[in-house]
């Protein structure tokens, strides 16, 4: 979709520093890190966020998910790691199209902010 950083950004019309990638989604690193890895993971389909998937992106998403542990694996995540999806306005999603954070190294605080 025009003017979406993240379709962009999976159309190499912008740049990032990729750690995992093939024809459905891609991970690559977050610009502002809030852990020593911050990744964010991207089906390359347009989808708003988590409240506009369908039942037909069922499969995709499932894909993303088996692959959150490849990529956390393939980061050296060995001793856990946090998966954080934004949704929506109270949420804090500020970029509209769904994704992922993983992030590791550090030890995660609870609750959230
Ligand atoms: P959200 O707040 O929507 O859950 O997360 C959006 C994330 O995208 C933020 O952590 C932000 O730092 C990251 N981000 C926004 N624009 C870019 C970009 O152009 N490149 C990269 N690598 N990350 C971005
Ligand atoms: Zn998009």
């Amino acid at each position: 979709m025009a003017d979406c950083i993240f379709c962009m950004i999976a159309n190499k019309e912008i740049s990032s520093k990729a750690v995992y990638e093939d024809d459905r989604i891609i991970a690559f690193y977050d610009m502002e890190p809030q852990a020593p890895v911050h990744v964010l993971i991207v089906p390359k389909k347009h989808i708003l966020s988590l409240d506009d998937l369908q039942a037909e992106d069922a499969e995709l998403a499932g894909y993303l998910m088996l692959k959150v542990k490849d990529i956390a694996k393939e980061l050296g995540l060995e001793n856990g790691y946090r998966l954080v999806n934004n949704c929506g306005e109270d949420g804090m999603q500020t970029v509209q199209h769904l994704h992922f954070h993983l992030l590791g190294k550090r030890k995660m605080t609870w609750p959230p902010g």
